[in-house]
């Protein structure tokens, strides 16, 4: 079974790094930060108060989600998903979907913020990628720009800075680099570079020689 663990903040590249990952391993893979969208999507669609923890976990029920919805990938949703993913309650609740994804038979890529340090403290390999918030907004307002929403360069930074500040301060599974995480920092790279280099890093945990005498 091989785990790979992916964290990073927003749009550092993690999401594209994963799926090439599981694509190059042949492994299925989760987006764990659609979870915590789907959540808040339901929240909105309910009219429930997001800052309320009581609403926001009756709404982490995904019977009626459709994970292909594309207002799941809206900055309204994105932010919400960044209030309602401080509560624990919401946490626990997602928690056990994303073990069990983790350690299915052969294992899986999933990636998010706290994957290293929570979901799958022991996974084989963990990445942890990063880029300076500037190429982040401009990467994300591409991104908006394509799904022909009109956005600009400053509030999509601000918005950047923001959910940095919201998930790198809350008190449940904030986001950090798990110790025996590798840093990526893509800001510079091209996606073929970055995906080549981070391909290099699983490699270099999963073919680690154990020199330890068999008992
Ligand atoms: O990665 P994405 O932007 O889709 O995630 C939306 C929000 O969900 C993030 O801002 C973050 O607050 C939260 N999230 C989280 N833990 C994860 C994945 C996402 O708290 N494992």
């Amino acid at each position: 079974m091989t785990i790979i663990a992916v964290d990073g903040p927003a749009a550092s590249g993690k999401g594209t790094i994963a799926r090439a990952l599981a694509r190059h391993y042949a492994l299925p893979h989760l987006d764990t930060g659609l979870l915590y969208r789907a959540v808040a999507l339901n929240l909105l669609r309910w009219g429930g108060d997001p800052e309320s923890e009581f609403a926001a976990l009756r709404a982490c029920d995904f019977a009626q989600t459709d994970f292909a919805d594309a207002e799941l990938k809206s900055e309204m949703v994105g932010g919400v998903a960044s209030r309602i993913s401080a509560y624990p309650a919401v946490r626990a609740a997602l928690l056990e979907r994303q073990r069990d994804f983790a350690t299915q038979p052969g294992g899986a890529v999933l990636d998010g913020r706290d994957i290293g340090t929570v979901i799958a403290p022991d996974a084989d390999a963990k990445l942890f990628i990063t880029a300076t918030p500037e190429v982040r907004a401009r990467r994300r307002l591409e991104e908006l720009l394509k799904l022909g929403r009109t956005s600009h360069y400053e509030d999509v930074l601000i918005d950047i800075r923001a959910r940095d500040e919201r998930d790198a301060s809350r008190a449940a599974a904030p986001l950090r680099r798990a110790q025996d995480a590798q840093l990526l920092d893509t800001s510079e790279l091209s996606v073929e570079a970055a995906v080549a280099q981070a391909v290099a890093a699983v490699e270099s945990r999963l073919h680690v020689v154990d020199h330890r005498p068999a008992i």
